[in-house]
């Protein structure tokens, strides 16, 4: 009987094979620290929007996993391409 609970108990604590209804997704790794080669450039439009919703604004880091490092990178990037009207501020 109390075996039982505590067998419940482990496996409530244990992710591996509860409901995968509230299963997290894997973890992203920064596409920026992953790809050396890529480099933000805010005259690159096509670039950009990765970073940005629909409606023009910054995506937040847990959507574009990108390092904090990065992110600032591809905050001042977007903000640059939209002083020069590469971006728009909003969009409908
Ligand atoms: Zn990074």
């Amino acid at each position: 009987m109390a075996d039982k609970k505590q067998n419940k108990r482990y496996n409530k604590n244990n992710d591996d094979d509860y409901n995968p209804k509230f299963r997290r997704p894997r973890k992203k790794v920064c596409a920026l620290c992953a790809n050396k080669d890529l480099e933000l450039d805010y005259k690159n439009a096509e670039q950009l929007k990765k970073f940005v919703n629909e409606k023009g604004k910054i995506l937040p880091r847990r959507a574009t996993g990108a390092c904090a490092k990065h992110q600032r990178d591809i905050t001042l990037a977007v903000k640059r391409a939209r002083h020069i009207a590469v971006l728009p501020y909003t969009q409908l």
